[in-house]
C-alpha cells in the first residue's frame, strides 16, 4: 500500500538510528524509545502502537497518528511440490514476487528489490518485463516480514534472506543497504551477515562501495560466461562493466574473515557449457580461487526461453572439474521451479 497521508512516516522505511533522530525531535528525553519500538516491531512482530504497553499511553496515541505500518497486498500464493511457496504481491500498481524456499535446514526467503528489471539478461524471464521501479526500503522489508510471519505459522525458522528475486539490488543500492541494516541490526531482525546474500549482475562501482561501506551481507555475482565476448552476448551490462575488470575487482576488495564471494554461473546448454568454456573459466578464475565459491545453476526454463538446461552429466562434470582444480563449487538446483518460482523465472504470473 502507498502511504495514504504524506504527513505520516512509514516505520519500515527507517533504520533504528533514523527513527531515534525523528523521535528525539519530538522529545529529547526519549533516547530509548526507538529501541523499544524496534523491539515490539521486529522481535515481537507487533504493528500496533496501542498495544506497546511499556510506552506511556499518551505517547502511544501521538505515535499512532505520526507513523504507519504498511502491509503488502497479496495477489496470490502458490505452493510447490517441494514445499516452497511463491507470493505475488502488489505495491501500488506494481506486482512483485518473493519465494519462501524449503531446505532440509529450514527456510530461506528470496526477495525482490525492484519491480521488473532493466538489466536485459537474455536468459532471464524477469528481464522481459523491463524496468518498473525501485522498491522502497519498506516494500522490501514488508516482503521479509511477510516471509517471517508465514514461516512462524508453519513452525519453521527463516534462516536466510537472499536478494535474488526480481530486479538488480545494486541498481537500488541505498534502499537495499538500509534493508540489510535493519535485517542485521541486533535490535532489529537480528540476522547474521552470513545468512543474508545480495546478488548482483556485476555493477563494479557498487561492488567496491559495498565492501568500502562494510555492508553486513554476503555477496553473489552473476558471472555466467568465461569470456567478455560471450558474456556481452547474454548480459548487456558487461559492455559497461567488463568481465576482466570484474574479476580484478573481486581480487582486491576487502573480504571479512573467512568470507568468500559467491560466483553464480547459469549453465546454458549449448552456449556456455563446452569443454573449452570450462577450461577458459578455470583459467580466468584461478588467480582469485581462494576468494570465491562457484555456484553452478542449471538453467530454469520458461515460456519463450531461447536456452535449455544441459544434460545432468555435463552439470556433474563441471562441478567435478572445478573441484579437481582446487575450487569450492556446488550445484544450486533451484527450488519451486514447478510454480515458476526458480531463479530467472519470476515475472508476476501464475
Ligand atoms: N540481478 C541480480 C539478482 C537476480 S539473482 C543478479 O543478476 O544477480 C538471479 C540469479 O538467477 C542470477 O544469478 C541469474 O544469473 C540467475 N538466473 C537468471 N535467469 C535464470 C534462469 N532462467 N535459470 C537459472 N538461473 C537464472
Amino acid at each position: 500500500m502507498l502511504n495514504p497521508d504524506p504527513e505520516t512516516i512509514e516505520i519500515f522505511d527507517l533504520s533504528r538510528e533514523e527513527l531515534r533522530r525523528i523521535l528525539l525531535d519530538f522529545d529529547a528525553n526519549k533516547y530509548y524509545l526507538a529501541d523499544q519500538i524496534f523491539d515490539w516491531v521486529y522481535k515481537k512482530l507487533l504493528f500496533d502502537f496501542s498495544k506497546m504497553t511499556n510506552i506511556p499511553e499518551k505517547l502511544r496515541a501521538v505515535l499512532s497518528a505520526k507513523f504507519t505500518f504498511s502491509q503488502p497486498e497479496i495477489v496470490f500464493k502458490k505452493f510447490s511440490a517441494d514445499g516452497s511457496c511463491k507470493f505475488v504481491m502488489k505495491f501500488g500498481a506494481q506486482k512483485v514476487e518473493s519465494v519462501l524456499m524449503r531446505h532440509n535446514y529450514g527456510l530461506s526467503l528470496c526477495v525482490s528489490s525492484q519491480a521488473g528489471c532493466g538489466m536485459g539478461c537474455k536468459f532471464c524471464k524477469t528481464a522481459t518485463l523491463g524496468f518498473g521501479r525501485n522498491l522502497t526500503t519498506s516494500e522490501i522489508l514488508q516482503q521479509i516480514i511477510f516471509g517471517l510471519i508465514s514461516a512462524k505459522k508453519s513452525n519453521l525458522k527463516l534462516r536466510n534472506v537472499v536478494f535474488m528475486g526480481m530486479g538488480e539490488p545494486f541498481h537500488n543500492y541505498e534502499n537495499v543497504k538500509k534493508t540489510i541494516l535493519i535485517l542485521t541490526d541486533p535490535k532489529g531482525l537480528g540476522f547474521s551477515w552470513r545468512n543474508v546474500t545480495v546478488s548482483t549482475v556485476g555493477l563494479i562501482n557498487r561492488i567496491k562501495q559495498f565492501f568500502e561501506e562494510k555492508i553486513p551481507s554476503q555477496l553473489a555475482i552473476s558471472l555466467n560466461a568465461p569470456t567478455q565476448e560471450k558474456r556481452k552476448q547474454i548480459m548487456p551490462i558487461s559492455a559497461r562493466f567488463p568481465l576482466e575488470e570484474l574479476v580484478e575487482t573481486i581480487g582486491i576488495v576487502n573480504l571479512r574473515p573467512r568470507q568468500k564471494i559467491f560466483l553464480e554461473y547459469v549453465l546454458l546448454g549449448g552456449f556456455n557449457t563446452s569443454n573449452e568454456d570450462l577450461s577458459l573459466l578455470i583459467k580466468l578464475l584461478k588467480p582469485i580461487r581462494d576468494r570465491i565459491k562457484v555456484n553452478l545453476i542449471p538453467f530454469n526454463s520458461f515460456e519463450g526461453a531461447i536456452f535449455q538446461r544441459p544434460p545432468t552429466q555435463i552439470i556433474e562434470k563441471w562441478r567435478n572439474e572445478l573441484v579437481k582444480n582446487g575450487f569450492t563449487a556446488t550445484v544450486r538446483w533451484s527450488k519451486a521451479v514447478d510454480i515458476l518460482g526458480g531463479c530467472g523465472q519470476l515475472a508476476g504470473v501464475d
